[in-house]
């Protein structure tokens, strides 16, 4: 038996138990066909089933309708900072964005370095990107209106989306996508990297209804316009064909032995409540982010004595639960508890930080 910890990690992260299991059992000889998935053609039935069993279980699983199409791409969320305005801004057009920390101001300045307008509507910036910025005026005309919806540095998270009055939302959900039920409607493109909650990094999931893909420019370089992956089924050319195997699996799982987003949603919501609570009663441990707009699936916290966090951090490793330093630019401690991570790591990492403080204290 393998010996695994708890993993707490922001991304690349953990992923369900049994779709490892799964991937191992079937990884020398997929399905019968004597060569593993990794080993065949991208244009082979084995995995065309793959990439249309994937695209069917994101639909189903958000609901999405005919109208929009789901796509994979290379180059991660970050390439997405440029397609987003490279496909989605004419020339006469501005850009609204709001900026609620480092994911959001990379977005903003590769649009600018592409020379496309973009408007800074509101930032959290005078408060250390610690909340989420509430009434919001939006410019009707603005091509689209782009958030991240989860701020996977400083663990806030938008709790409901702002009401653009019909200007399409664009949004990073890169580390909380497929975490909770939400309206896709209001959305004109949703994007991800697949490596916190949907599989293992090397894939990009676009979701993006029929009147962005629209406004696509033709001029464009051909792997960088969104149409030419949608007019291929993501395969004009190869496609990451493992991770999107394993996003595959991840999929079947979130569908077959969760039950769906919802249930998701509630398991999700059960773990972070978990944690929120026990650092709200302590003195030894402080959440970072406002409560009204704290994220369900990356926890921040500081030790009231800083010093203390290296040991914190080392001991917790030490115990079998990884993963819990805080992203270099900001310090402190994250518990990244994406779906695949357990109500049971969740409780073994609040025994620890009780047993910590009680030693420390
Ligand atoms: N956006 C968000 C919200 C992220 O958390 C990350 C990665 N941590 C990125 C974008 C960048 O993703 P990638 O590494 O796939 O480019």
């Amino acid at each position: 038996m393998a010996k695994r910890i708890f993993n707490f990690n922001a991304g690349p992260a953990a992923l369900p138990l049994s779709v490892l299991e799964e991937i191992q059992a079937e990884f020398l000889d997929y399905k019968g066909c004597g060569m593993s998935i990794t080993e065949v053609s991208h244009r082979s039935s084995w995995f065309d089933e793959v990439i249309n069993d994937a695209v069917l279980r994101v639909k189903r699983l958000l609901n999405l309708g005919e109208n929009y199409k789901v796509l994979f791409l290379h180059g991660g969320a970050s390439l997405q900072f440029t397609m987003v305005p490279l496909n989605l801004i004419a020339d006469d057009q501005v850009a609204d964005y709001v900026n609620t920390g480092s994911w959001s101001v990379k977005a903003i300045k590769e649009a600018e370095i592409i020379g496309k307008k973009v408007r800074v509507v509101a930032s959290s910036e005078d408060r250390d990107f610690n909340y989420i910025p509430k009434d919001i005026a939006f410019d009707a005309d603005a091509a689209y209106v782009h958030i991240t919806s989860n701020n996977t540095i400083r663990g806030t998270q938008w709790r409901s989306f702002p009401d653009t009055g019909g200007v399409p939302l664009v949004s990073d959900m890169s580390s909380d996508i497929m975490g909770r039920t939400f309206d896709v409607a209001p959305f004109g493109l949703i994007y991800a990297g697949a490596q916190k909650n949907l599989g293992p990094s090397g894939v990009t999931v676009a979701i993006i209804r029929q009147d962005m893909l629209e406004r696509v420019p033709d001029n464009l370089p051909t792997m960088l316009k969104y149409t030419t992956y949608a007019a291929k089924n993501s395969m004009f050319n190869t496609p990451p064909c493992f991770a999107i195997y394993v996003l595959q699996l991840v999929m079947k799982w979130l569908e077959e032995t969760i039950g769906g987003i919802a249930n998701m949603e509630e398991i999700n919501r059960k773990k972070a409540e978990l944690l929120y609570n026990y650092l709200d009663e302590s003195d030894f441990y402080r959440g970072t982010a406002e409560k009204e707009d704290r994220s369900i699936m990356n926890i921040t916290f500081r030790l009231a004595d800083e010093s203390l966090e290296e040991t914190f951090i080392a001991e917790a490793l030490a115990n079998g639960l990884g993963g819990l330093k805080g992203h270099r630019s900001v310090g402190g401690c994250r518990a990244s508890i994406y779906n695949a991570s357990s109500l049971e790591a969740v409780q073994a990492l609040v025994s620890f930080m009780a047993e910590f403080e009680r030693k420390h204290g």
